[in-house]
């Protein structure tokens, strides 16, 4: 059974980056085999940054070892330079994931570097991979794509121009980030129309933040149009260090009970997934952890379509 949608946890990264506690590296061992245990096929478990500008990653490439021994997973991690780059793929990374922000703003705040210099930094990692770890995937998640704290608005034309230019610039898919949680759900179905209309199949993933509660109304927007991976982060950690005032991934947790209430598959089974709670919490005392569907419980009778498949098709 194949799912209907590929849910992307990016807590141990956009997460664990956001907060101020460090999750020891044998805590991130027990959380990333957990998120794995519950049916999640695709982590960003790490970002590849000097220690001295994000101490949380110190460990990336040991946590990058560990992850690549569970089967069946798609390992990903950030890099947001070709240096990054090359400490992911020589540790043995599947994936790589690149931001790009779409406001000029942002991009200077976030990595020092111009939207032009991006695309050359682009171009440099996938001649990297082309030549080191040609199986490896580039992708390119597109940050302050609808909206920007510092710059404000940020124009679609411009989205689409950036999308354009990074997929000639070798990007295997180009994704949209909510960074900021300035998205609604008509934006984001005219975005990822525009952005379809002009690169097609590498349109990528919709990660979207659940800072003004319409993280999950956007998710839904992003299926709506065709948008069939979604980045979350368990317990809705995570924001931008670079973008005041950002905060909260949208929930895994609601997101999986959400597509799985509609009859859409997700290949998590929810019971673990909220289950993976327990080593977040115990790796990061302290830490708030946010979610709808766990403070809730499931519903009664509740019948997820991935747990029970068979049983539905049975009847
Ligand atoms: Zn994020």
């Amino acid at each position: 059974m194949t799912p209907d949608v590929l849910i992307s946890e990016v807590g141990p990264r956009d997460g664990l980056q956001s907060v101020k506690g460090v999750m020891p590296t044998a805590g991130k061992f027990q959380w990333i085999a957990a998120l794995h245990a519950s049916g999640l096929r695709e982590i960003e478990i790490a970002s590849f940054v000097p220690a001295r500008l994000l101490p949380q990653m110190a460990d990336a490439a040991e946590v990058a070892r560990f992850a690549l021994t569970l089967p069946g997973l798609t390992v990903m991690a950030l890099v947001p330079n070709l240096r990054g780059a090359q400490a992911a793929l020589a540790a043995g990374v599947h994936k790589l994931t690149i931001p790009v922000s779409a406001s000029a703003a942002h991009s200077m705040a976030n990595v020092r570097k111009t939207r032009e210099e991006m695309i050359a930094e682009v171009r440099n990692i996938v001649a990297l991979r082309d030549e080191t770890a040609p199986q490896a995937q580039v992708e390119v998640g597109m940050s302050t794509a609808f909206g920007c704290t510092i710059q404000g608005e940020v124009k679609e034309d411009e989205v689409v121009w950036l999308a354009t230019l990074l997929v000639e610039a070798g990007a295997g898919e180009v994704g949209l980030s909510d960074t900021t949680g300035m998205a609604n759900p008509a934006q984001v179905r005219r975005l990822f129309n525009k952005v379809r209309a002009a690169i097609g199949g590498k349109t990528g993933a919709a990660h979207m933040h659940n800072t003004r509660g319409l993280g999950l109304a956007n998710c839904l927007a992003a299926y709506d149009v065709g948008v069939r991976t979604f980045d979350a982060s368990l317990g809705g950690l995570g924001g931008c260090p670079y973008a005041p005032g950002a905060s909260g991934n949208v929930v895994t947790e609601d997101l999986v009970f959400m597509f799985e209430a509609m009859g859409v598959r997700t290949g998590v089974n929810i019971e673990k997934l909220i289950a993976a709670r327990e080593p977040l919490k115990a790796g990061l005392p302290g830490e708030p952890v946010y979610g709808m569907t766990p403070e809730a419980g499931l519903p009664k009778g509740f019948r997820p379509m991935t747990n029970d498949f068979a049983a539905r098709a049975a009847q």
